[in-house]
């Protein structure tokens, strides 16, 4: 190897906004053959907006969109700031005390002297919390449309949920077709429902079987290692705290430049420009440089 190629590889990436670890991350890029991809705040913009709060108990919608967004606003998920940012909209906001959350699960704190719970049906169980049927039903019926819904709790009783949308980023789609013409299977990982995870797989030319849906971050890592036991070499690309484990987990790990600190150290690629085309092109830029080398 020529140090001086070496350094052209890497001072070009740099140029072109994408951080490389070390000059061995090079040599993994050549031999990838799967690429996994996260799809909040990778496949899509992560800045998630606030539909609609269902309410279905005695708190009213204001109340419970208050209650929750005290607790998300310390939280950094995206839901937790599209929360927080409609409860602001909507009034000012009480502190919460006693915090606690789970990456890929949700959150729970004491505001105005009630406990909340906020998030995703297992980690309402994980709190000892069970919707009944007829709650189960309403929500099932919302992820069933390809809504994403998180389940919202006051003293350990379900009050409703709040519903969720995010949008696709420009050039995803564009930047999967290229990935797969490098010959790299893509595959979808994500924490959020099923429905929601097929509709983003449609929309951006994934293959419904190659889908995993409702996965937490332990499971994550589970689906890479599963990849890779069967004789796959993995890229991921993610942003979350929820990815990290994942992204060490893979051969080749890639983070998003707006994703959390625990991702970017996660990984051995950073792309700044937070685009899967740049994915693509840090991909393409280290073979290239590789062959050079070589
Ligand atoms: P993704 O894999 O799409 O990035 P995550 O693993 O971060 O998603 O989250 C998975 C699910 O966990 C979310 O869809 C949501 O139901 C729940 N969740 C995670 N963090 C929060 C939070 N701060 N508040 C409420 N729900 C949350
Ligand atoms: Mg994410």
């Amino acid at each position: 190897a020529t140090p001086t190629a070496l350094l052209t590889g890497t001072g070009r990436g740099a140029q072109l906004g994408i951080l490389i670890r070390g000059p061995q991350v090079l040599e993994d890029t050549r031999t990838v053959d799967t690429i996994v991809l996260d799809k909040t705040g990778t496949i899509t913009t992560g800045t998630m907006a606030v539909d609609d709060v269902v309410s279905l108990h005695d708190a009213s919608g204001a109340e419970l969109l208050r209650l929750a967004g005290a607790v998300e606003a310390q939280s950094e998920h995206p839901i937790a700031q599209a929360i927080a940012r409609h409860a602001t909209d909507a009034g000012r906001l009480p502190a919460a005390r006693d915090f606690s959350s789970a990456p890929g699960g949700g959150v729970r704190g004491t505001v105005d002297g009630v406990t909340v719970t906020a998030g995703r049906t297992g980690w309402l169980e994980r709190n000892g919390i069970r919707p009944n049927d007829v709650d189960m039903a309403a929500f099932g019926a919302v992820e069933d449309a390809g809504t994403t819904a998180v389940w919202v709790a006051i003293d350990d009783a379900v009050a409703g949920f709040v519903t969720l949308s995010d949008s696709i980023k420009d050039g995803s789609a564009a930047a999967i077709e290229r990935l797969r013409r490098l010959g790299l299977r893509p595959v979808l990982l994500t924490g959020d429902n099923r429905a929601v995870a097929l509709q983003v797989a449609a929309t951006v030319g994934i293959d419904a079987a190659d889908v995993h849906a409702g996965v937490t971050p332990a499971g994550k890592v589970d689906v890479v290692r599963g990849l890779q036991a069967a004789g796959a070499t993995v890229a991921m690309a993610g942003d979350g705290v929820n990815d990290a484990a994942a992204l060490a987990q893979a051969d080749l790990g890639i983070a998003m430049g707006s994703g959390t600190d625990v991702a970017i150290e996660a990984a051995d690629l950073t792309v700044m420009g937070n685009s899967l085309e740049q994915v693509a092109q840090a991909i393409e830029l280290s073979r290239r440089t590789l062959s050079a080398i070589k």
